[in-house]
């Protein structure tokens, strides 16, 4: 049967063919976004299951905006007016999926950074949106480029990731927080701020959100499958509640609610005295893991290549000097190392510098290092 018009958009995603690829005996693998299996809170995970197993009503249909005690506990984890709702989706994916079905039409203006999640890019290209492109610049979204996109045309929303952004690790300034809030408020774009590696942050200080400066003007998602584990498929959007009512009517085309049992245990594990203690685990070796990279780096890549520090989240995006991200990637996979070339992350139309992603939060410090090594006999 042919697809729908609007289908065959979709770029068959690269980064799949590459994971698949990456999955082979003997490669090495710095291509996906994977969280780190070995620092999942599994004996959390295993005390919530069998806890909740014993609980029937949550194997019932249940309200599509979520399980009750999740919800009360996202806001007040997450400090909402009382203007404003919460909506639990399976994934943060959902989520942005949610949103584009929900507010797009078809040729509708966005703005997403260059590059960008490839998720969102999906998505948004399934819903036909015209997509422009700010670049972005060690602190953030160039402010200049963006009010100017904001000023020339009718622009519906502005995707970002402001916290160690997926893929090149960059976190936003406060000064630009601020900046990009007040451009928001000033030509009413709503800012889609998409927050799933906040929680993941290793050094320097921790920043407000963006939409915190805009909170009439934004919706935050969130996902557990950084901090806890993403099998379980669990994510929230968070906004003014007019428009989380909307989201709700279109979420209950999709799924009708997501998993209850699934629910209750992420709240198990989040309001577990050991919680926070699995959390700062997790940030002591991805910034184990992150400064081994970056060593190897330093030791054994030509002084060609350059990346920008990160202070938290899963990736280190190295600029290259010269050279064609693609076959790069396809070279380093000869030699058994599996890496994302920058071009995916970036929209048709876009000027791509060329890069490679590297992620560092799934290998233990000793393969990381490993694969740099290699990755320097294709250099
Ligand atoms: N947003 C960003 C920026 C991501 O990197 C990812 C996962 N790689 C997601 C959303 C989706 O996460 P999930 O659906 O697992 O919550």
């Amino acid at each position: 049967m042919q697809t729908a018009r609007h289908v065959q958009q979709l770029r068959s995603s690269y980064i799949r063919e590459i994971l698949r690829a990456a999955t082979a005996d003997g490669v090495i693998s710095l291509a996906g976004g994977l969280p780190a299996a070995d620092l999942f809170p599994h004996a959390l995970l295993q005390e919530a299951l069998i806890k909740v197993a014993g609980n029937k009503q949550v194997f019932q249909y249940g309200e599509t905006r979520g399980y009750a005690p999740l919800l009360d506990h996202l806001r007040v984890t997450s400090d909402l007016k009382t203007s404003h709702g919460a909506l639990v989706t399976t994934g943060s994916q959902q989520g942005l999926d949610l949103i584009a079905r929900t507010y797009i039409n078809p040729g509708d203006h966005i703005v997403l950074e260059a590059p960008s999640y490839l998720g969102a890019l999906q998505v948004f290209t399934l819903a036909q949106a015209n997509i422009n492109t700010v670049v972005q610049t060690s602190n953030g979204p160039a402010l200049m480029a963006l009010e100017q996109l904001f000023a020339s045309r009718s622009v519906k929303l502005f995707y970002a990731v402001p916290d160690f952004h997926n893929p090149t690790g960059i976190s936003w300034s406060l000064q630009t927080r601020k900046d990009v809030a007040k451009l928001c408020q000033a030509f009413n774009v709503t800012l889609i701020e998409d927050a799933p590696y906040r929680d993941l942050r290793f050094s320097g200080e921790h920043l407000p959100l963006v939409s915190s400066f805009c909170p009439e003007n934004a919706m935050v998602l969130r996902s557990s499958s950084k901090i806890s584990a993403p099998g379980l498929r669990l994510g929230s959007v968070t906004g003014p509640e007019e428009w989380i009512a909307h989201l709700i009517r279109v979420k209950q085309t999709s799924d009708l609610h997501s998993s209850l049992p699934m629910q209750a245990v992420m709240l198990e594990v989040f309001t577990h005295p050991e919680f926070e203690a699995h959390l700062r685990n997790v940030r002591i070796h991805y910034r184990q893991r992150y400064l081994a990279l970056a060593q190897a780096i330093n030791q054994h890549l030509p002084p060609e290549v350059s990346y920008a520090e990160v202070e938290g989240g899963m990736f280190l995006w190295l600029r290259l000097a010269q050279g064609d991200p693609m076959e790069i990637a396809k070279k380093a996979l000869e030699k058994g190392v599996a890496v994302v070339p920058g071009d995916v992350f970036y929209s048709a139309d876009d000027i791509k510098s060329p890069a490679i992603r590297l992620n560092f939060s799934y290998c233990k410090p000793e393969d990381l290092n490993a694969a740099i090594q290699l990755l320097a006999r294709v250099f």
